[in-house]
């Protein structure tokens, strides 16, 4: 996208120079409403290099808040679920057994013989 930009940058003033330099010999030449015409070409042309301008920029921050929004809210369902997992990890004899059990140094185990 960013090449694009500038490859439309590149005709934006090659056609600009083309259409000054065509106002210019159509003044020469007594041609004054063509040179007028041109004239004014040549101000659409410079009103869309600006555009474009606008356009890149309007596009950066709009990647830029994407990002972020991705950071912040992991779109993920897997992730979060991932994340919730990981809050609730005591031990690995927890994670091993899907929650089932506990390891023997895990202060979630219940003591053996309390008919639990
Ligand atoms: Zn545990």
């Amino acid at each position: 996208m960013r090449s694009l930009h500038h490859v439309l940058y590149a005709c934006y003033g090659a056609l600009f120079g083309w259409l000054a330099w065509c106002a210019v010999q159509s003044a020469r030449n007594g041609a004054p409403w063509v040179c007028a015409v041109f004239v004014a070409g040549s101000g659409l042309v410079v009103v869309a290099a600006t555009r474009e301008g606008v356009l890149k920029d309007t596009l950066r921050r709009e990647a830029v808040r994407a990002q972020r929004a991705t950071r912040l809210h992991p779109a993920d369902a897997g992730a979060a679920e991932a994340a919730v997992a990981r809050a609730g990890w005591c031990c690995d004899a927890w994670a091993a057994t899907a929650g089932g059990e506990h390891g023997p140094s895990c202060r979630h185990r219940l003591p053996k013989g309390n008919g639990v």
